[in-house]
C-alpha cells in the first residue's frame, strides 16, 4: 500500500473571527484524494450565512481592531513570520497539497510551499521599503506639497482555484494583508486543504482575530457567489476560469466592488530553427506538462519552426513517453493525477476530439495499472489546424499540439489567434527577432529562451480574456489599497 491509500479522513473546516467553525446549516461536503478518488476529507460547506457571518467579523477588526492602525512595517513583521510558519511546517503542506490536488510531492515541496512562504517575505519587504509619494511645487510665491498616501480598502474576497491552491491563496493574501485590510478566502472546492491548515498559521502568527477568515463551499448560489454579492465586501481578487470572471463581475457592478482577475490561459512556446534546441526542448517539455499541465502559465501550444520540426517532434515524443506519471507521494514521480474525475473527462473529450482531427502521436490513455486514480498518459498530437478546438481553447490538461511555421508573421498570426492572452515562450539565438516578435504578441508576460522567470516585482496578469489589471509589487499593492492625496498650502 502506498502512503497515498493510507491517509485518515480529515475534518476541514472554515475559520471566522479567529476560530475553527462548522457551517452554520452544518453541511458538509467531501474532498477526494485524486491519486485513489476516496474521500480524502469532509469539509465544511458555507453559504451565504457563513459569507455574512465572516464579513461581520472581519468588519469588526477592520473597524475596531489593531490591524488597519498599525504601521506598514509592524503589519509586515507579522506577515513575515506568517512566512516563517510556512516553511516550518513545509513537509505537512506540502503532503496536504499533494494529497488533494494529485500533484506530484517534488513539485509541492520544492514549488508551491517554499513558493507560498515567499509570497509572504516578498510582500512584507516590499511594502516596507515603499516610500510615500510627496510632490512640491512653488508658484508666485506659494509653496505647496502634495502627499499621496495608501489605505486599506477594507474587508476583502479572495476566491482562488484548484491548480496551485496555497500558493495562488497567498500571493493574494500577503499583499491584502501587509496593506492593513481584514480578508475573507473562498479557496477552491476541489481542494480545500492547505487553507484550512493556513488559518492555524495566520493564528499563531499573531493575526488579530477577524483580519483572516475563510469560507469554503461551492461557486455558483454557494460562499463564492455570496462573497461577491456582499455589501461589506469592498473588492473581489479572483483567479480562475474566464467564464467564472464574467459572472463574478456581474455580481461585484452591483455594488461596485473593485475587482483583479487572473482567468484563463492558452500559452504556447514558439522554437524558431536559431534556438538552442535541447533547452529549448527540454523547458518546453515542462511548460507543457508540469503540474500534470494544469498551469494557466503552461506552454500549451508548441509552435517549431520548419527546419527544425521533426528534430524537436521525435525529441520530445521521447521525452513524453519517459515521463514518470505515479503516486504523488513518490518523490520519483514526475506526473501525478489529475485533480478530479469530472476534468480528468473533460481532458479525455479533449483528446476523442483530436484524435479526429490530427494524429496522436503517444499518450492519452488513462493507466489503469495505477488503480482508481485520474492517471494519464501525456498525450502529444500533430496536424491539428491551429483554429481547432484543441488548439484555441483551454484544455488545462498534458495535452500538447505541436504545430510548424514557417515565417515569424505566420507563428505571429497563429499564437494571437486565440481569445487568451496571459503568456508565450520565445525561443532564438536572434536577439532583434526575440525583440520584435516580443512587442507583437497579444500577451502580458513573455519569455525569451526561458519559461516561468518570475520576479515578484514585476506586472503578473494577461490580455484579451486572460484577465483585468495585474498581480505583483506595487500592482498588488495598489489594487489592495486606496490611495489619497493630502495637499498643504503654505507660506
Ligand atoms: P473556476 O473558475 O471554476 O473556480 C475558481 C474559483 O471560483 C473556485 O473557488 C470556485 O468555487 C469559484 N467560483 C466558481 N463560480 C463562481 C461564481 N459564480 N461566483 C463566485 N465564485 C465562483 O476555476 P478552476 O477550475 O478552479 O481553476 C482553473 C482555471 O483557473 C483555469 O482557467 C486557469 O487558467 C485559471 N487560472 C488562472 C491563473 C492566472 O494567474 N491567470 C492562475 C491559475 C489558474
Amino acid at each position: 500500500m502506498t502512503a497515498a491509500t493510507t491517509q485518515k479522513t480529515v475534518q476541514i473546516k472554515n475559520y471566522i473571527g479567529g476560530k475553527p467553525a462548522s457551517a452554520l446549516g452544518g453541511e458538509t461536503f467531501e474532498t477526494l484524494n485524486p491519486a485513489t478518488n476516496k474521500v480524502l476529507g469532509q469539509v465544511a460547506q458555507g453559504g451565504a450565512e457563513d459569507i455574512e457571518m465572516a464579513a461581520q467579523a472581519a468588519k469588526e477588526a477592520f473597524d475596531r481592531g489593531p490591524w488597519r492602525k498599525m504601521s506598514v512595517a509592524e503589519r509586515a513583521e507579522v506577515v513575515s513570520k506568517i512566512g516563517d510558519l510556512i516553511l516550518e511546517r513545509k513537509e505537512e503542506l506540502a503532503t496536504a497539497e499533494s494529497l488533494d490536488t494529485g500533484k506530484p510531492i517534488t513539485e509541492s515541496l520544492t514549488g508551491d510551499i517554499p513558493r507560498s512562504a515567499l509570497n509572504f517575505h516578498f510582500f512584507a519587504k516590499f511594502a516596507a521599503s515603499q516610500a510615500e509619494e510627496l510632490y512640491s511645487n512653488s508658484i508666485n510665491g506659494v509653496n505647496e506639497r502634495h502627499l499621496a498616501i495608501r489605505e486599506p480598502l477594507g474587508v476583502c474576497g479572495l476566491i482562488t482555484p484548484w491548480n496551485l491552491p496555497l500558493y495562488l491563496a497567498t500571493w493574494k493574501l500577503a499583499p491584502a494583508l501587509v496593506m492593513g485590510n481584514s480578508c475573507i478566502l473562498k479557496p477552491a472546492e476541489w481542494t480545500p486543504y492547505t487553507a484550512f491548515l493556513f488559518s492555524e498559521i495566520a493564528s499563531q502568527a499573531g493575526l488579530p482575530p477577524g483580519v483572516f477568515n475563510l469560507v469554503n463551499g461551492f461557486g455558483p448560489g454557494s460562499a463564492g457567489e455570496a462573497l461577491t454579492l456582499n455589501k461589506a465586501v469592498a473588492s473581489i481578487s479572483f483567479t480562475g476560469e474566464t467564464t467564472t470572471g464574467k459572472a463574478i463581475m456581474k455580481n461585484c457592478a452591483q455594488s461596485l466592488k473593485k475587482v483583479s482577475f487572473e482567468l484563463g490561459g492558452k500559452g504556447a512556446s514558439i522554437i524558431f530553427d536559431d534556438a538552442d534546441l535541447d533547452t529549448a526542448i527540454e523547458t518546453s517539455l515542462r511548460a507543457a506538462y508540469r503540474n500534470q499541465g494544469q498551469i494557466c502559465l503552461a506552454g500549451s501550444r508548441l509552435f517549431v519552426q520548419e527546419g527544425s520540426f521533426k528534430k524537436v517532434r521525435d525529441a520530445i515524443k521521447a521525452k513524453v513517453e519517459a515521463i514518470r506519471v505515479g503516486d504523488p507521494l513518490d518523490s520519483n514521480t514526475e506526473m501525478g493525477a489529475l485533480v478530479s474525475k469530472e476534468h480528468l473527462e473533460k481532458v479525455q473529450s479533449y483528446i476523442d476530439l483530436g484524435k479526429k482531427e490530427g494524429k496522436l502521436i503517444t499518450g492519452g490513455e488513462r493507466i489503469k495499472e495505477l488503480g482508481e486514480g485520474n492517471f494519464l498518459r501525456p498525450a502529444l498530437f500533430e496536424g491539428l489546424p491551429y483554429d481547432s478546438r484543441l488548439c484555441q481553447e483551454e484544455i488545462f490538461g498534458p495535452v500538447l499540439p505541436i504545430i510548424p511555421f514557417k515565417t515569424e508573421e505566420d507563428v505571429l498570426a497563429m499564437v494571437n489567434s486565440t481569445d487568451y492572452g496571459l503568456s508565450t515562450s520565445i525561443w532564438t539565438e536572434n536577439v532583434n527577432r526575440a525583440h520584435r516578435v516580443s512587442r507583437d504578441l497579444e500577451v502580458g508576460l513573455v519569455w525569451v529562451n526561458c519559461w516561468f522567470a518570475r520576479d515578484l516585482r514585476t506586472p503578473f496578469g494577461g490580455q484579451k480574456s486572460s484577465g483585468i489589471g495585474r498581480e505583483g509589487g506595487n500592482h498588488s499593492l495598489d489594487f489592495f489599497s486606496e490611495t489619497k492625496t493630502i495637499s498643504y498650502r503654505y507660506k
